[in-house]
């Protein structure tokens, strides 16, 4: 554990060198941002994150039951680790630097009260009330196959409803998802959400790169390579360059397919313009990455 930690910490000292001098030689800004678990966390990590600016992102899902049930690890202690962490993480480099992502499984549905009261709890300043997505470990689990879209627009909805009664008494908490739908439909502002572009954002918007030195059009991309589809691997470090990546076939193929004005059943959607395609979730739902849109609710509902 202790020669992995040194790895890391020395790997990502790298990366944040190197990405500093290489904008400051294009006259680029560059933000990091480290997604956590927090167990490895410790005052140099945090001396480090304070030093250059590094926003901290970690998973809360809820009440320490729900929370332990969906990340379970030895001791059953995922969530006091996080809570610590993210305590630790407030006082050394301030509330706003560190943020939460939760995840919705089976247990959470009848439990969004209480999981948005965990965030008000812990002074984050809202919550991104997300589904389950067709990748990587949810599939493995099989947790993905365990509600429907009706079932999750039910606790979206209740929560949404919980969080716009906070925010009438007076404390301001903000559900991230709405707020990026709204300011995407309601203002010209760049909302930067890859998930919401047309054309789509992977790849151009987003490149993940892999501890292995594999390079993906996105982290769902990456996850589906997790169980043997490698449909969004666009090359390795070793082997290309960022203008053989972008311009990969493989790439340029989903994009493509990915313009909502062009595509059948989308470009005659009235919200079309606030709209935007992830050929990753195609793929990984219909086998293809068009898709046929209004399926989308069906795949995933699947009793629907
Ligand atoms: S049908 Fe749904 S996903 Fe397609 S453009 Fe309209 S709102 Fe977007």
């Amino acid at each position: 554990m202790l020669k992995f930690q040194i790895f890391l910490a020395s790997l990502i000292k790298t990366i944040v060198s190197a990405a500093k001098s290489k904008s400051a030689v294009l006259g680029k800004k560059v933000d990091f941002v480290i997604a956590t678990n927090l167990a490895l966390l410790d005052d140099t990590a945090l001396g480090f994150c304070k030093a250059n600016e590094i926003l901290l992102s970690t998973s809360l899902d809820g009440p320490a039951d729900l929370h332990n049930k969906n990340r379970p690890r030895p001791g059953g202690n995922s969530y006091e680790l996080a809570v610590s962490g993210i305590r630790r993480a407030q006082e050394a480099l301030g509330p706003d630097r560190v943020g939460a992502l939760m995840t919705t499984t089976e247990a959470s549905l009848d439990r969004v009260d209480e999981i948005i009261e965990e965030y008000l709890k812990l002074g984050l300043d809202g919550i991104f009330l997300r589904p389950l997505s067709p990748f990587g470990f949810a599939i493995k689990t099989k947790q993905y196959q365990r509600y429907d879209a009706r079932s999750w627009l039910e606790f979206y909805k209740r929560g949404l409803r919980r969080i716009l009664d906070i925010n009438h008494q007076g404390t301001p908490f903000r559900e991230f998802y709405s707020s990026l739908i709204l300011t995407r439909m309601l203002t010209d502002k760049p909302i930067g959400y890859v998930d919401l572009r047309s054309p789509a954002g992977v790849g151009i918007g987003a490149l993940l790169y892999n501890y292995d030195g594999s390079v993906f059009a996105s982290d769902e991309g990456r996850m589906l390579a997790e169980t043997g589809d490698n449909a969004f691997r666009l090359g390795h470090v070793d082997e290309d360059n960022y203008r053989s990546l972008v311009l990969s076939d493989r790439l340029v193929d989903a994009i493509s397919t990915s313009l909502t004005q062009c595509a059948p059943e989308w470009s005659t959607c009235v919200f079309e313009s606030h709209c935007g395609a992830n050929p990753v979730h195609h793929h990984a739902t219909q086998g293809d990455a068009l898709g046929i849109k209004h399926s989308l609710i069906f795949v995933r509902g699947r009793r629907e």
